[in-house]
């Protein structure tokens, strides 16, 4: 059997499997049920962020099962994300503080910048113009991994990272005059619509963990069009799956298992969570790994459109 964790450049043990907790925000306890379920059922890293508005509903799972010694604090690999309205050096700390408080944790395992594009301060999570887009901030991510590099020293976070960063941008982080600490992960879109070989190629070979979001599609995403693609309907995807005599989710998992990337598919349907974690008992052939790496059609459902005229915007370059 395959490893169930990577190892991060801090050392730390990152459980290649994790819950995602997107679009979670009601009704209130249905997230807290299933980070119990997914603790329950042997899951031990689980994906937050202050945008999803459920932190503190996460929180009061873990403390439960903590609390019951059904696991220890330590066994757990808990990661989330800074948003994009605390870009400047001086909202850091607290965004991160008000983060752990809401997890009632005392340390996170790893923490990304959710985006590279800085959001105008203030209450609004999405600040808008009278023309749908976002206000950027003035901001630099390199400026704002400065103050990321902080929360390693002070001990709030054993580990930093980004998420939706092209490569250039992490090139930018990586030449940073004066740099501390490098990324040590960037959680991406990735699934067989969205391979991202480039990107996970140049990841790879720079020390950086790549962890893939939205693994199933994101089939409840709240802009899904109905001609849009599905993965989990695909018909060569079920073939696969057939064969394996296994669900088509649990192929769209196994594939990132086996390319060495993270991998955290959402659920909040306990029997889903329990198969979705059914993923370490088959592989898949180094045929099938290609047959599905050519079903790539660089489909995105995380695209962040009103902010695609930010300066920072990541997706307009091929990767
Ligand atoms: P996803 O995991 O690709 O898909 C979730 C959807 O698939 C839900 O509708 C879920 O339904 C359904 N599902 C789960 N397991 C299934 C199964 N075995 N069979 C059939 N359907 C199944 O979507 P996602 O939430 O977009 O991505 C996963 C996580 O990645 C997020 O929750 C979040 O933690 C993270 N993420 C990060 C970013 C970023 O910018 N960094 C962006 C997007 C997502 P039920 O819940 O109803 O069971």
């Amino acid at each position: 059997m395959m490893a169930t964790f990577l190892v991060l450049r801090n050392k730390a043990k990152m459980p290649i499997l994790g819950l995602g907790t997107w679009k979670v925000n009601s009704p209130p306890g249905k997230v807290t049920d299933a980070v119990k379920t997914a603790i329950d059922v042997g899951y031990r890293h689980i994906d937050c962020a202050h945008v999803y508005q459920n932190e503190t509903e996460v929180g009061e799972a873990i403390q439960e099962k903590i609390k019951a010694n059904v696991v220890k604090r330590e066994d757990l690999f808990i990661v989330s994300k800074l948003w994009c309205t605390y870009h400047e050096k001086s909202l850091v700390k607290s965004a991160c503080q008000k983060t752990l408080s809401d997890l009632k944790l005392d340390y996170l395992d790893l923490y990304l910048i959710h985006w590279p594009t800085g959001f105008k301060a203030g209450q609004d999570l999405f600040p808008l113009d009278d023309k749908g887009n976002v206000v950027p901030s003035d901001t630099s991510f390199v400026d704002t991994w400065t103050a990321m590099e902080e929360l390693v020293d002070i001990g709030l976070v054993k580990a930093i990272g980004v998420s939706n960063f092209n490569h250039l941008q992490i090139e930018q982080l990586l030449s940073k005059p004066g740099l501390k600490h490098e990324p040590a992960v960037n959680q991406i879109e990735c699934h067989p619509y969205l391979t991202q070989e480039k990107l996970i190629e140049y990841c790879q070979s720079k020390g950086i963990v790549v962890t893939a979001y939205s693994p199933l599609g994101s089939p409840d995403r709240p802009w899904a069009k109905p001609e849009d693609p599905s993965l989990l309907n695909d018909p060569r995807i079920q073939a696969i799956a057939e064969k394996h005599q296994k669900t088509a989710a649990q192929v769209l998992i196994r594939f990132h298992i086996q390319r060495k990337v993270i991998v955290i598919p959402k659920s909040v349907t306990p029997s889903r969570i329990s198969e979705n974690f059914q993923v370490f008992d088959f592989n898949l052939t180094d045929e099938e790994m290609s047959t599905i790496l050519s079903f790539n059609r660089d489909f995105r459902v995380c695209s962040l459109v009103n902010a695609a005229s930010h300066k920072d915007y990541p997706f307009n370059i091929p990767y």
